[in-house]
């Protein structure tokens, strides 16, 4: 099979990086790529929210499968263009996208479902973010309606920062803050059929302690030892299922990756937010773990016959990641820095450990930062405590001039293990 993935951050690296594992992949292209996914993929350069760019790109290649990525070329419907071009496409059309896409949308689509989530308004006028900052109280949890690359949410307890948020935004949702750990759940559909991955928990925040902004994600650690092994099966029955069924009703059926961001609250299980996509740095760990050859799932996702599919299988073995980011990130961040130490994490005694690249670029024979998160490092290890050794050992070997990371990943659950 020949395989074209969409994007060039650690996700799609990761994705790169099973999909090259996998024997039934024949060609591997990514478009645009980075310098560490160039290792095991043949880089395009492409404008990744083009659909017609794509699909011609991936017609010329001769791909067979098409795995879009990140969330912007999906809610720019760049796998209905695909699709259009008689490509096979790992990911939602741009209506279902919108799951992902539009806040209210995702809790309409909950509301259909009966899915429990956070009760919520949507505001766009300042009389009702009043009333509704009023309703709930502090803390208060305000959220971009659009796309925000993970940055559109503010949990505050200061009603001036929430109000400010809010106004700044064009429709707002404003909702009930849900208290207990997150954990995040993937399940790949077709539309009809679920099959969901392992879980994992990801660091949102900055700084260690969760302190600090919220970023794109700071690192993940799979599996989540102190989880009920019963949660899998309950978020099948009472999120998963349920979600794709009414999609597929509403007559926007969801095929790609379902992502369920969730809240273990008091009172049950609760949705915090859908994603239409591969979580980042979620999916590091995840993948790590699966020992299903990649493809075949993913074809089996865009063809319709994921009913086919047999039952995946995992490792035993635990998996962290933890993001070495630029100076100043969340922030503009600091870009053009060189990489050094990247070769002594595969030469040394690090088998297990392994650099994802999230934003480089290759210059000459150096490779330099070139985004916010720069290098996802991940590893496995028979629990967590060895997966995080192994993680943080190799982060230590890498140096990136002003690069921040979070030292606690996975630390209080490889503690309590
Ligand atoms: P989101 O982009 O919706 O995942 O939100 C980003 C982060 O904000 C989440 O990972 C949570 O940590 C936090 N958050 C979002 N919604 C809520 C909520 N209703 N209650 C508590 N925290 C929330």
């Amino acid at each position: 099979m020949k395989v074209l993935v969409i994007g060039g951050g650690a996700r799609e690296h990761a994705l790169c990086r099973s999909l090259s594992l996998d024997p039934d992949v024949t060609a591997l292209y990514c478009a645009p790529g980075n310098a560490g996914i160039a290792e095991v993929a043949e880089l395009h350069p492409v404008d990744a929210l083009d659909g017609d760019a794509v699909a011609r790109l991936a017609t010329e290649l001769g791909a067979e499968l098409v795995v879009v990525g990140p969330e912007a070329p999906l809610v720019a419907g760049v796998a209905d263009a695909v699709r259009a071009a008689g490509i096979p496409c790992f990911g939602p059309s741009r209506e279902a996208a919108l799951l992902e896409g539009s806040k209210a949308f995702a809790k309409d689509v909950m509301a259909g479902a009966n899915v429990p989530t956070a009760r919520s308004y949507v505001c766009t006028t300042p009389a009702e973010i009043d009333e509704a900052l009023d309703a709930f109280g502090a803390p208060y949890v305000v959220k971009d309606d659009g796309l925000a690359a993970g940055k559109g949410v503010v949990v505050t307890d200061d009603v001036e920062a929430a109000r400010a948020h809010a106004l700044a935004c064009d429709r707002v949702v404003i909702e009930e803050f849900l208290d207990g750990p997150e954990v995040s759940l993937f399940a790949i559909t077709d539309g009809t059929t679920v099959l969901p991955l392992q879980p994992a928990q990801d660091f949102k925040r900055a700084l260690d302690g969760d302190e600090g902004p919220n970023t794109g994600g700071m690192g993940a650690y799979s599996p989540l030892p102190w989880a009920d092994p019963k949660l899998v099966d309950e978020v099948m029955q009472t999120v998963l299922q349920p979600t794709v069924d009414e999609l597929r009703r509403r007559g926007t059926p969801f095929s790609g990756l379902l992502y369920a961001g969730l809240a273990i609250t008091a009172r049950g299980v609760r949705v915090i937010e859908f994603n239409a996509r591969f979580g980042d740095p979620e999916t590091q760990v995840v993948l790590a773990r699966l020992k299903t050859p990649l493809a075949g799932v993913l074809l089996g996702s865009a063809n319709g016959t994921l009913d086919l599919v047999p039952a995946l299988n995992w490792r035993d073995d635990a998996a962290v990641t933890v993001v070495i980011a630029s100076h100043n990130y969340p922030g503009t961040p600091r870009t053009g820095d060189p990489i050094e130490g990247l070769a002594d994490v595969v030469e040394k005694d690090a088998p297990d450990a392994f650099v994802l690249h999230a934003g480089t670029r290759q210059d000459g024979d150096a490779v330099l930062s070139a985004g916010g998160r720069v290098l996802s490092v991940t590893a496995t290890g028979k629990d967590l405590t060895q997966a995080r050794e192994r993680a943080y050992t190799a982060v230590g070997r890498i140096r990136l001039d002003g690069s921040q990371h979070r030292t606690d990943i996975a630390r209080k659950a490889a503690e309590e293990a």
